[in-house]
């Protein structure tokens, strides 16, 4: 347990010519919490670029809490969602659940998200580790700062650095807010382990009006970015829409950063 791949020597990640890390301007993830639609994420993928984004982001497969829940479209929301990153010229990042997709989505993606239920997968984490390609880490909803330096020893140990770490929230005995965004793990994760790390305050809220605050305070304390969810419609939107923004609740918050 005392070894270390990842040492706190800082680590900056790019993506083209996309650079994340300290000393590097906060990049912007943003898009839905699901690809709907080939217009959905069309529509979103142009808004955003408009308003200004670095990422797109969307989910085609999708950890849901009910097997009843809309489950994502899968490899043709994949088709959908690269499409739109083209269309815009955006990259794209998207979850990986199992290691029976991770070709395909190796071969779609830019950057590979791994959602916060599988941060414990370490058969995932080992393969994903001989990839050559930048790994979105969340952290698990009921992991510990040591468990979270530890998933990401176990990509680093496999040859993969290109990781990026994101603060999402965890469980604590409040349910008022859907998770407890913790924020002290921002500057103690990139002294850890010297990689970039970014703040879902979406997840880490659960509530729309608390995304633009928790984005402040996220980037005041130093995370590399924010990974925003921002959905045409939320009312209608096929999951999280509750703590969606829409396109102009996400144009205020890029001009109030
Ligand atoms: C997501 O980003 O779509 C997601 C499912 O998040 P998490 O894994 O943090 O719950
Ligand atoms: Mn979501």
């Amino acid at each position: 347990a005392d070894r270390r791949i990842l040492t706190g020597e800082k680590i900056v990640v790019e993506i083209g010519n996309l650079k994340i890390g300290t000393n590097h301007p906060p990049v912007y993830i943003a898009g839905p919490c699901s690809v709907e639609s080939k217009e959905q994420i069309m529509e979103t993928a142009l808004t955003l670029k408009e308003i200004g984004v670095d990422i797109l982001r969307g989910g085609v497969f999708k950890p849901r809490t009910s097997p009843y829940a809309f489950q994502g479209l899968g490899v043709e929301g994949l088709e959908y969602l690269k499409e739109a990153g083209e269309a815009a010229g955006l990259p794209i990042v998207t979850e990986l659940m199992d290691e029976g997709h991770m070709d395909i989505v190796a071969e779609y993606a830019d950057i590979i998200q791994i959602g916060s239920r599988n941060m414990f997968n370490y058969s995932l984490l080992k393969t994903i580790g001989s990839l050559n390609k930048p790994i979105l880490l969340k952290r698990g909803m009921c992991a510990t700062i040591e468990e979270w330096i530890m998933a990401a020893e176990y990509i680093a140990v496999h040859g993969n650095k290109n990781i990026i770490l994101c603060e999402r929230g965890i469980r604590g005995y409040d349910n008022y807010t859907r998770n407890t965004l913790d924020l002290a793990a921002v500057p103690i994760m990139k002294k850890e382990t010297g990689l970039p790390i970014i703040v879902d305050p979406s997840h880490g809220t659960g509530i729309r009006e608390l995304v633009e605050p928790m984005s402040k305070a996220a980037l005041a304390c130093g995370a590399d970015g924010l990974m925003i969810e921002v959905h045409p419609n939320p009312p209608c939107a096929l999951s999280d829409g509750h703590q969606s923004l829409t396109f102009e609740e996400y144009r205020q918050l890029r001009r109030n950063k």
